[in-house]
Order: C-alpha cells, then sequence, then structure tokens
C-alpha cells in the first residue's frame, strides 16, 4: 500500500519502519532534515510538505505532538488536507482533544476525505515490537479498511466508536497509566523512607494484584533513577490537560487525576519538560522533602 507517514519521533520513526518493513510504501516529510534521514536510508520517499506525501497515498498516518500540531499538518496552508485525495484517509494516531477530532473529522469529510482518530498506547517499546494498543474512532469501515496497515503497528487494535471516541478512550487510558505511576512512585518513596529496600518492595509486588507494566517499566526507571524519555514530562503534561478540559466539558469531577495532573506541572514548571514522565518521582521527592 502507498502510505503517507508525518512525524518522526519517539514513536513515528519506528512506526514507520516497521511499515516499510512490512512491505508498504512509504512517503513522509519533516521539518528537521536529520529526523527524518534514517526513514530515507530505510527506503522512505521524502516529499517537499504534507501536501505532496498525502497526494501520493491511500492513507496517511500523522503521529506528531499536541492538537496545535495535528491542526497544522492536517489542516495548515500546506497540509494533508491540500493534496489528499477524495476517498483518502487520514489516520491521526496523535494522542489530542477528542473536540478537536471530532473537528477536524468533519473539515476533512466536507472535502470527501476520510479520517480516523486512531491514538496508541504501549510507549517507545511498543512502537519498536509493533505491539501498540491502538483505540480507533471513526466510521467502521473506513476501520475496517485500514484495519491490515494497523496490524504492521499494533497488536490490540479496537474500534470504539465513532469520531473522536479513540481520543476518549486514550483520555482514559492516561486517566490509568498517570495514577498507577503516581501509585507507584509513592509506594518506592514510602518504603525507602521506611529503610526498606524499594526493589525488593517492587519485587514482591510484582507477583501480586499491584503488578502491572507501569510497576515493571516505570517502576525500574524510578528506582534506577534513569529519565531518559520514553514519554516526554511536556506530553504527559499535554495529556493531562486533554482529560481535566473534557471533564470540565462533560461536568465529570476526577478527584484523582487533578492531583496527579498538579505532579506534572509542577515538572512543567521546574523546566524538566524533556525528561521521562516517569520523573513524577523527582515531583513526589520534592513534595516530601526527600
Ligand atoms: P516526539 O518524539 O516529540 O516526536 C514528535 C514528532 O512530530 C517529531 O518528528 C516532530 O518534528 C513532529 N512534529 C511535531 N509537531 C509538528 C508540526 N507542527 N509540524 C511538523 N512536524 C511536527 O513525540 P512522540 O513521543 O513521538 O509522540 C508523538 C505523539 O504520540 C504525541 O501526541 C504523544 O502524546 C503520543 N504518544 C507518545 C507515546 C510515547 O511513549 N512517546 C506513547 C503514546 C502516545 P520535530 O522533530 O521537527 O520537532
Amino acid at each position: 500500500m502507498k502510505i503517507g507517514f508525518i512525524g518522526s519521533g519517539i514513536m513515528g520513526r519506528p512506526m514507520s519502519l516497521n511499515l516499510i518493513k512490512a512491505g508498504h510504501e512509504l512517503y513522509t516529510w519533516g521539518r528537521r532534515f536529520d529526523a527524518v534521514e534514517p526513514l530515507l536510508v530505510a527506503g522512505a520517499v521524502g516529499k517537499g510538505t504534507p501536501a505532496e506525501v498525502a497526494a501520493e497515498a491511500e492513507v496517511t498516518i500523522t503521529m506528531v505532538g499536541t492538537t496545535a500540531d495535528v491542526e497544522q499538518v492536517v489542516l495548515g496552508e500546506r497540509g494533508l488536507m491540500h493534496g489528499a485525495r477524495p476517498g483518502s484517509v487520514i489516520v491521526d494516531m496523535s494522542t489530542i482533544a477528542p473536540s478537536a477530532a471530532r473537528r477536524i473529522a468533519g473539515e476533512l469529510a466536507s472535502r470527501g476525505i476520510h479520517m480516523l482518530d486512531a491514538p496508541v498506547s504501549g510507549g517507545q517499546t511498543g512502537a519498536a515490537q509493533g505491539t501498540l494498543s491502538i483505540m480507533a474512532g471513526g466510521d467502521a469501515e473506513v476501520f475496517a479498511r485500514v484495519k491490515p496497515l494497523l496490524e504492521a503497528l499494533g497488536r490490540s487494535i479496537v474500534h470504539v466508536g465513532g469520531h473522536g471516541a479513540g481520543q476518549v478512550v486514550k483520555a482514559c487510558n492516561q486517566i490509568v497509566v498517570s495514577l498507577t505511576m503516581e501509585g507507584v512512585a509513592e509506594a518506592i518513596l514510602l518504603a525507602r523512607n521506611n529503610g526498606v529496600d524499594p526493589a525488593k518492595m517492587r519485587e514482591a509486588l510484582m507477583g501480586g494484584y499491584a503488578n502491572s507494566r507501569i510497576l515493571e517499566v516505570h517502576g525500574q526507571r524510578m528506582l534506577e533513577g534513569n529519565y531518559k524519555a520514553g514519554f516526554k514530562v511536556k506530553l504527559h503534561h499535554k495529556d493531562m490537560g486533554i482529560v481535566m478540559d473534557n471533564a470540565r466539558e462533560n461536568r465529570t469531577t476526577l478527584p484523582g487525576t487533578e492531583l496527579v495532573a498538579r505532579q506534572f506541572a509542577a515538572l512543567m514548571e521546574a523546566g524538566e519538560t524533556e525528561l521521562d514522565s516517569s520523573a513524577i518521582m523527582l515531583a513526589l521527592e520534592r513534595l516530601s522533602g526527600s
């Protein structure tokens, strides 16, 4: 299949490579040459604008940063919308506001272009191994068309509803992930402050109900104090904003998420924007003065 791909960061680059490995013809564009170069070396074709990428492709995937980034890449002056053929599909796999996903889908529909919001969970490792969890919103028929392609990227691929539903489910994912991260960080801190080896604590918990991927992966990073991203603090902070804005729009009270959102806001204020989100441990240590 001829596929367009925009976004060659921590997630987008390995995802693009998996699509090339699966035998697809990949067209790409990036605003920095050094970010796209490894893809060109692997066989991708570089184009001058997002619109030129979309003109070549049956399906174009975006994996950029924020809502504003997706709007720029899709709807902007030289955006995908201006090159995409009617009947083609744009799949946004970034994490953005559900309301924005619906708005963008509406704009594209008026030009006969299909859209799916298909955010992911599974991080850098899932992207590299092609084992992401993908939660898709949009028309069921369009989803069925694109699903074989998504199978090169993920293991669990679920159509969860209409436009925006994928982003709502991703917001739910981020509630569970962030509250679990906070729990793991608090457990490590309490063990340490009791003179109990936090590595032993983690090992013991991994055998019971408290086990999770977060305890395994982020718990290990917290023990090592290794905060190389991964999933950047600034992106997690962005996601907390999406969740809290959506909760306000839907008159939903999320006290736990609000509390954890404050930890990410504190990391942002401290300038620790590029660290891995497991650096929530640092914010907690500061609160405890340890
Ligand atoms: P990243 O490493 O910062 O990469 C973002 C990529 O998008 C970069 O190639 C960047 O280009 C490009 N980009 C951003 N804004 C752009 C714009 N306006 N125009 C053109 N290119 C733009 O981010 P990431 O970690 O791959 O995350 C990408 C998305 O996936 C985010 O929405 C994030 O929330 C979501 N996500 C990430 C993870 C994770 O573990 N990292 C997990 C699940 C979901 P430059 O290099 O030029 O800046």
